[in-house]
């Protein structure tokens, strides 16, 4: 996909889209990146994005906000944090592709990606109430915000996990909530772009 050819009109370019990204921790060594690839060439799942990591930098810089933000590649990064590893520049990709997912999502430009765009706004919504993840009502908040009556569907696999004690009816709270809530808060004030 990385060879589609695209038009970009100066129009339609944000020059300071990479000055948004000063917020994002690690974030101003974007103009370090020298292009090698080496980030997408460790990626399990640049095959599958329209605009791999490499592409994905070099279009930050190149202030085109729209495309990014609404790049499928946001959605298939699997946070294996391979690209953060091995860039030769020290340049947090898979950090930056968060912060950029949190915008995605504030200003609604999750496209094709909504379900998957769900399901991370359900898990970060499960976590800042918990503390952790809790499957059952991970997938009840998913189904809520993308297809209520899919719910109904589940109801036998729900029975079944039930049965074998892998489907909780109450799930945990952990201890000091509030120190984990003050640091989502401050990953969204300091992450959002
Ligand atoms: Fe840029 Fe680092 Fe990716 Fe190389 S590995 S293209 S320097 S982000």
């Amino acid at each position: 996909m990385e060879d589609r050819e695209e038009i970009v009109l100066e129009a339609g370019v944000r020059h300071d889209f990479i000055d948004e990204l000063q917020n994002v921790p690690g974030g101003e060594r974007v103009r370090d990146c020298i292009q090698c690839g080496t980030c997408s060439g460790s990626c399990p799942v640049s095959f599958f994005m329209d605009n791999t990591p490499r592409k994905l930098l070099a279009m930050i810089r190149a202030g085109m906000r729209d495309q990014v933000l609404e790049s499928n590649s946001l959605w298939f990064c699997t946070s294996c944090y391979m690209c953060t590893l091995r860039c030769p520049r020290q340049i947090a990709v898979t950090d930056i592709i968060y912060a950029l997912k949190r915008t995605a999502i504030r200003e609604g430009r999750t496209g094709g990606a909504a379900k998957a765009a769900a399901l991370a706004s359900a898990f970060t919504d499960v976590v800042d109430r918990r503390g952790r993840n809790y499957e059952p009502e991970l997938l009840t908040r998913y189904y809520l915000k993308t297809n209520p009556a899919a719910m109904l569907g589940k109801t036998g696999l729900g029975i079944r996990l039930f049965m074998r004690g892998r489907f909780p009816l109450s799930g945990e709270r952990i201890r000091g909530i509030d120190e984990i809530r003050a640091i989502i808060a401050k990953a969204n004030e300091i992450g959002g772009l």
